[in-house]
């Protein structure tokens, strides 16, 4: 963060103060005895004030059937929470909105501002949250240090606005410029106002609200953050990318489906209209949400399509990954982390079910003479077609692997060794029975075998004895004069008998 501005905008003698009647009504409330009547009197001295409060509270904003006459009995009928509210966000929009700022567009400033708390209002009533009220000041107020930054800044704040197409990307402009944000700005002032956390919190956190660790000033950020988002809907000039965000935020979040979620910006279109005038907001031409979505429809199509392709593009990088993650990239074989993890689970599953488990193994014959005979490149061909030849001899449930260097094996499970040895002789002889075509070349390849079997009374007690046994059996192949194959006999047990 920068200090050095923040002590700046601290020093500044023009920044925004909490008008009189506000601090005089937070002041009355946070008394220990709240004297209700006083307070109505401090408010209704101002009489504009008061009849802004007593319009919005039977607006169709407060929902109520019953008509408020007086300030006393708003703040009966409402709570001193709503009431106080309402004396706070009037008071500090009429004295800031009457300073027209010098680097960056007032009126879409203040438009946004009251979108957005209506539509904070809105949601929170929607999920049922109890703080409605601060949800409303919150949003209300959490732009104020863009009108900060104005002042202070000037044309070099107003440069900065320019370069923007909406307001999601001002954090990442500010820090840039400045090393300060709109949003820290704001947070500063309603601590220096003495705000509750439940303002200065979702205020300083509402483009960032995965930041708040408190569960409950959480969900109090996380809304404040999508009111923004909602105000985007109706204030930008291209409204497809913010319903899209809506809705996904609403799905996730509040499992709200994009009907609910469409309904709910169409209600917080319609009362911004109505509330905007009682705040002497110019909210321009009002748009209705529908007007909005049938003009951004083709877009959001369109962004749709594009996260789709996204995620299938995505879906097919993470298969090729896990792909590669599994196999050799030489024969397409799995390779030896798959074998690995592949043997342990059969062979912990094959004592459970008292089931037996083989594995095949071979050795290509005298594979360091090819390679020297016709080189490297032809080796791996070599390798590719033997490679070819096991993956085939695979059924499904079997696990053809690429072991080492020109080692390769196949995991049976349930197969027996008679089952593993007639395999092995097959893919032997068909080795054996025909050159390897490499180019030009034909290359005569063979293969020493092995075979060993898990089977009860289940004498390999771990996967590396079952390994270690075909691997015994492999050498006692090449020792017989190699393409051949060779199966490891377990000692016999002693008899009682015996
Ligand atoms: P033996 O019949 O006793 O198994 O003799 P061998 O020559 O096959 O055995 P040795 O272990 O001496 O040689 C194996 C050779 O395999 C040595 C190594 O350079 C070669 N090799 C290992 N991996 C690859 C590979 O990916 N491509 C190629 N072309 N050669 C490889
Ligand atoms: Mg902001
Ligand atoms: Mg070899």
């Amino acid at each position: 963060m920068n200090e050095q501005l923040l002590s700046r905008i601290r020093e500044c003698p023009t920044l925004p103060s909490l008008p009189t009647i506000a601090i005089q009504v937070l002041d009355l409330a946070q008394r220990e005895s709240v004297d209700i009547a006083e307070i109505a009197r401090v408010i209704s001295k101002d009489p504009a004030l008061s009849s802004k409060i007593l319009r919005t509270v039977n607006s169709s904003f407060y929902g109520r059937s019953q008509s408020i006459g007086t300030i006393s009995h708003a703040l009966v009928i409402l709570g001193l929470q709503s009431v106080k509210t309402l004396v706070l966000g009037f008071s500090l929009v009429t004295t800031l909105a009457k300073d027209k700022g010098k680097g960056f567009k007032h009126l879409t400033f203040w438009r946004r501002s009251i979108y957005s708390a209506t539509a904070a209002r809105t949601i929170a009533s929607k999920i049922k949250l109890v703080q409605q009220e601060e949800c409303f000041l919150a949003a209300l107020m959490k732009d104020i240090g863009v009108l900060v930054f104005d002042q202070v800044l000037g044309d070099q704040y107003g440069a900065v606005c320019e370069k923007i197409s909406t307001h999601c990307e001002l954090p990442a402009a500010e820090q840039e410029a400045f090393e300060l944000t709109h949003a820290q700005v704001s947070g500063m002032l309603a601590e220096q106002w003495k705000l509750p956390p439940l303002l200065s919190v979702p205020m300083t956190f509402h483009h960032e609200p995965e930041k708040v660790e408190d569960p409950s000033l959480r969900k109090l950020a996380d809304l404040v953050y999508l009111s923004s988002i909602c105000a985007d809907v109706f204030v930008d000039e291209n409204a497809a990318g913010p319903i899209g965000m809506v809705r996904k935020f609403c799905q996730e979040k509040y499992q709200l489906n994009e009907a609910d979620c469409d309904a709910l910006l169409d209600e917080i279109g319609r009362r911004t209209r109505e509330v905007a005038p009682l705040f002497e907001i110019n909210i321009g031409p009002a748009t209705t949400f529908e007007a909005i979505l049938k003009k951004a429809n083709e877009a959001l199509v369109e962004l749709t399509l594009r996260s789709q392709r996204q995620t299938s593009t995505l879906q097919a990088q993470n298969q090729q990954l896990k792909v590669q993650a599994t196999t050799d990239a030489l024969t397409g074989l799995n390779n030896r982390a798959t074998f690995d993890q592949f043997i342990s689970e059969k062979f912990a599953e094959s004592i459970r079910e008292n089931k037996q488990l083989s594995l095949l193994m071979l050795d290509v014959d005298k594979f360091k003479s090819i390679n020297d005979k016709h080189g490297h490149p032809t080796g791996d061909q070599v390798l590719k077609y033997v490679a070819r030849i096991i993956k085939a001899a695979a059924r499904q449930q079997d696990l053809a692997v690429r072991y080492g260097g020109e080692e390769m094996c196949i995991i049976l499970p349930g197969s027996t060794r008679a089952v593993a040895t007639t395999l092995a002789e097959t893919i032997r002889r068909a080795l054996a029975a025909k050159p390897v075509a490499a180019g030009n070349l034909s290359i005569p390849v063979t293969a020493s075998f092995g075979v060993a079997t898990l089977e009860p009374p289940f004498i390999f007690k771990e996967p590396a004895q079952l390994i270690k046994a075909a691997d015994l059996a492999v050498y006692a192949a090449k020792h017989a004069g190699r393409n051949c194959v060779r199966v490891f006999s377990p000692p016999k047990t002693q008899t009682k008998a015996a």
